[in-house]
């Protein structure tokens, strides 16, 4: 067993002091934690991506830039052809890309919290300083002014906004989010995670602001496993970032696997439209028990606080009936006694709210 002492002597404090990111074990679980798609492919849809793998060269390299992929996005989305493409396995690796590029002394990441963990983990693991400004404590919307004032103090090299945000689900009042862009002195990201299921997005915007970049993901949209993440912006900051991409990062089996993905787009809207039907129907049947505050959502998620009883108490008891979602209140916070269920099929859905109500009865 290593000695403590020779850990701390090798490895930088900055990462003896974070903790793992946590992945609960699922197994036999309706798995309603980790916003994924919960629907599989039609079996013929299945087999015709499994002939489109035949032949695959995994004997050889991948093509580093992903260029058909690149191309695919661009047309999925719309993009700008003066605008440029930066790939990541999955977009948790792009904030690691970007957050290693302006990780000098004493840089600083913002944004609004709560958020998604990693912008802070990989702050924090690459000894940037990190500045969480609190939401509104009612509704979870940007607190403008105390933006403003945060960014005029410590002059972040780079904010990170989600939108719809995760946990909350909501997206931030777009007055201030161009505020933000307007005052910002380094880069503002703008990460469209959930951007499917919100129908709105700074895509359009981009060529307005040079500092602003929009991520994206397929992981929502049902690839999740595939690994996928763009990032959309001036060609000039692509460029260096691209320099931090390790060389490969897109496997072949992912490229050849989303390019047959996004051939299917009738499908993926078809699901993404099952999928807002759920939230509708989850929003309202989560909203007709008098002890749960529910958020609005424009994700593929609902977050909601429980009162009068305890949040881990009730996320214990939906597990013990065969339902996982995600405890929020150990962040404590604006996040006391909330809980965050993913949209899951329409049996899912109907036996997470069946398991809910068993829970108080
Ligand atoms: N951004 C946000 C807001 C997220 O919630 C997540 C995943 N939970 C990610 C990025 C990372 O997504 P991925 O790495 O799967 O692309």
């Amino acid at each position: 067993m290593v000695a403590r002492g020779a850990l701390e002597r090798l490895f930088r404090p900055e990462v003896l002091a974070l903790s793992a990111y946590h992945v609960a074990d699922a197994r036999g679980l309706i798995k309603l934690d980790a916003m994924e798609n919960p629907y599989p492919w039609p079996e013929e849809v299945q087999e015709a991506w499994l002939d489109s793998l035949r032949g695959t060269p995994v004997n050889r390299y991948p093509d580093p830039q992903a260029g058909e992929v690149q191309q695919l996005l661009r047309q999925y989305d719309g993009i700008d052809e003066s605008m440029e493409l930066l790939l990541g396995n999955g977009s948790d690796e792009l904030i690691q890309i970007l957050l290693m590029a302006v990780a000098r002394p004493g840089a600083t990441v913002l944004a609004p919290e709560p958020t998604f963990v990693m912008y802070r983990q990989i702050a924090n693991c690459l000894g940037l300083r990190f500045v969480g400004v609190p939401l509104r404590a009612d509704d979870f919307a940007l607190d403008g002014p105390a933006m403003l004032d945060a960014i005029s103090q410590y002059q972040p090299a780079v904010i990170f906004l989600a939108y719809p945000n995760n946990p909350t689900g909501n997206l931030f009042d777009s007055h201030w989010v161009r505020q933000i862009v307007a005052a910002a002195p380094g880069l503002v990201v703008v990460d469209e995670a959930y951007g499917p299921f919100a129908r709105s997005s700074y895509l359009p915007g981009l060529h307005e602001h040079e500092g602003l970049l929009v991520m994206r993901t397929l992981s929502k949209l049902g690839l999740a496993g595939l690994r996928l993440g763009y990032l959309v912006g001036d060609p000039a900051w692509i460029h260096e970032l691209d320099k931090l991409r390790l060389p490969y990062n897109i496997n072949v089996l992912t490229q050849r696997s989303v390019v047959f993905a996004l051939g299917q787009q009738a499908l993926l809207a078809s699901q993404v439209q099952r999928i807002l039907e759920g939230r509708t129907w989850l929003h309202e049947a989560l909203s007709a028990l008098s002890w749960v505050q529910v958020f609005t959502s424009a994700a593929n998620f609902i977050t909601f606080r429980v009162l009068g009883v305890d949040a881990s108490d009730i996320h214990q008891r939906l597990r013990q009936q065969g339902v996982l979602i995600k405890n929020l209140h150990p962040a404590g916070g604006l996040l006391a006694h909330c809980l965050r269920v993913t949209i899951g099929t329409e049996q899912e859905n109907q036996a997470f709210i069946l398991a809910l109500k068993r829970c108080v009865s």
